[in-house]
């Protein structure tokens, strides 16, 4: 568990921010929005202490989409860090850097959400350890200021998260696939244990006959054989358990 970054770092604190979503984003009148505003333009809804002044009926009056945004942290940190409480109404000459490093730092606190997600998973050492380091990397620059968040390559950080997440993501998958099925059938024609893991037609090898084999007693789904008759194929072959097992 990455305690260095707690799970509350990343959820949105309104109360400790300066209304930044309400200045930064844009959005248009639709079903989510009912009416139109620019990016970087505060939302006449916004109030002098930066609330928003309909936030109790947000949904009844055509907000729906204010009532799903999620800023992962990211607004109290630029407010309380990065800014250190000034806001965009005290200085408005950083208003416009603001609403920038604000976008920014909102996917930085993104990538360490699903970080500290992967981070939980029972995962090997040396991947745990590239996780870690990539919070502690990711929250690093969540901690820059205000010139240096404007210079960063977010495509890039981005990128290698987005690769190591894809690699912990694999694995963990592929663990709870489980082990494919092994044959416990002991007259079973693969010498090893790994080419006993059924593979359907030719499971079994060749029979003396020349023809592929069923293992009597093979249970899993994919196990198929070939028949001497084509016009059997409704036939299930003995000892085959799965319903789905048929001659062709
Ligand atoms: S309606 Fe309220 S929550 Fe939505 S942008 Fe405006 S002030 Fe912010």
């Amino acid at each position: 568990m990455p305690d260095s970054i707690p799970r509350t770092n990343l959820l949105a604190d309104c109360g400790n921010c300066l209304g930044l979503c309400c200045v930064a984003l844009p959005f248009g009148k639709s079903a989510d929005f009912a009416f139109d505003k620019a990016a970087g333009s505060p939302c006449v809804n916004l109030d002098e202490n930066f609330r928003c002044g309909i936030h109790a009926r947000l949904r009844n009056s055509g907000f729906t989409g204010c009532t799903v945004y999620d800023c992962f942290g990211a607004g109290q940190r630029v407010s309380g860090h990065t800014y250190a409480g000034r806001s965009w109404r005290d200085d408005p000459g950083t208003a416009t850097g603001m609403v920038a490093v604000f976008q920014v730092v909102r996917d930085l606190h993104e990538l360490l959400w699903y970080l500290r997600q992967a981070a939980e998973l029972a995962v090997p050492p040396d991947l745990w350890a590239e996780l870690r380091a990539a919070l502690a990397a990711t929250d690093a620059l969540a901690l820059s200021d205000p010139a240096e968040l404007l210079r960063l390559d977010l495509i890039a950080h981005r990128g290698a998260v987005d690769e190591l997440l894809l690699r912990t993501s694999s694995h963990h998958r592929a663990g709870a696939r489980g082990p494919a099925p092994i044959c416990a059938e002991p007259t079973c024609a693969a010498p090893t244990s790994s080419e006993r893991i059924c593979a359907g037609p030719t499971f079994g090898g060749p029979t003396a006959s020349g023809r592929t084999s069923a293992v009597p007693g093979c249970t899993t789904r994919t196990c198929r054989t070939p028949s001497s008759s084509p016009s059997s194929n409704s036939t299930p072959l003995p000892g085959i358990r799965t319903p789905a097992c048929r001659r062709f």
